[in-house]
């Protein structure tokens, strides 16, 4: 497993592989990070994990100082999967030339879900994952379906620019059926628990939802049902289309997408 510093050793290393698979990371490896590692392993000659924590992306100074960071401990799991050619460890300047907002803008109908709450979030993403790509030029990138709109929008933008697939992946849980996060390791072990029965919840309500007429009002009664009964703060608890991410009127061909803050984490799930 190479480490890569900076963009000319990276240049160098990976200029005689056109068959690279890609997985975009911001550290805190777990799990989840692995299953797209794997995935990538199998599916491409060699594998790039890149530990990035994006500034442009977050719209919460508070939450970027905060976001767990210990790249000796992710370096030394990515080595033990063996399944890892090259770590890129960028920094801010090998991706942007300056600090600029984005010049990515969102079209009106996407601005939900998470666009919605976190303002300039998506923009950034796009932003350096645009860069990302350019940078990389892989055959095919790998990203989780927990961070479903993400996956969604990165397919709209980059589809149209470049031949690299994105590969979608399915979500890694814990034991209680948490969906695995960096941002879990902010958590204590009470918040997991009420995580682990937030998540019981959501498949009962997705469940439910079959024999509602108005599954609008159903949910923000359940929505305020949560709320109450857990004390947490919800953005969004929404059944949403998977090929467009309209409001949904169906299970059919729809996940249920919640937002919501346990302790002060933003923690994002979709069933
Ligand atoms: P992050 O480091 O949180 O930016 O995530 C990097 C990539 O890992 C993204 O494509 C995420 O969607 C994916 N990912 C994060 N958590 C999970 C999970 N529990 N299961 C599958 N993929 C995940």
């Amino acid at each position: 497993m190479k480490i890569l510093l900076n963009n000319t050793s990276l240049f160098k290393s990976i200029r005689p592989f056109n068959d690279l698979g890609f997985v975009p990371t911001m550290g805190g490896i777990h799990k989840g990070h692995l299953s797209l590692i794997n995935k990538s392993n199998k599916l491409c000659k060699k594998t790039i994990v890149s530990i990035f924590v994006n500034p442009k992306q977050f719209n919460n100074k508070k939450d970027l100082k905060s976001y767990p960071r210990n790249i000796e401990n992710d370096l030394k799991i990515l080595k033990k999967s063996k399944k890892v050619d090259f770590v890129y460890l960028p920094k801010f300047k090998d991706i942007f030339k300056d600090k600029k907002k984005s010049k990515i803008t969102l079209q009106k109908k996407d601005k939900i879900l998470c666009a919605k709450f976190r303002k300039g979030h998506f923009e950034g993403v796009l932003d350096v994952m645009n860069e990302l790509t350019q940078i990389v030029k892989p055959k095919k990138i790998f990203m989780g379906e927990k961070d479903f709109q993400q996956l969604y929008l990165i397919k709209k933008e980059l589809g149209k620019k470049y031949k690299t697939k994105i590969i979608p992946c399915k979500t890694i849980r814990d034991r209680n059926n948490i969906a695995l996060s960096s941002r879990n390791f902010l958590l204590n072990k009470p918040n997991l628990v009420i995580a682990a029965k937030i998540y019981e919840k959501l498949v009962s309500i997705k469940k439910y939802i079959k024999n509602k007429k108005n599954i609008r009002s159903f949910l923000n009664l359940k929505k305020k049902e949560l709320k109450n009964n857990y004390k947490i703060k919800i953005d969004y608890l929404e059944l949403r289309n998977i090929k467009n991410l309209k409001i949904s009127n169906t299970n059919k061909n729809s996940r249920l997408f919640i937002a919501y803050y346990l302790n002060n984490v933003r923690l994002i799930d979709n069933l």
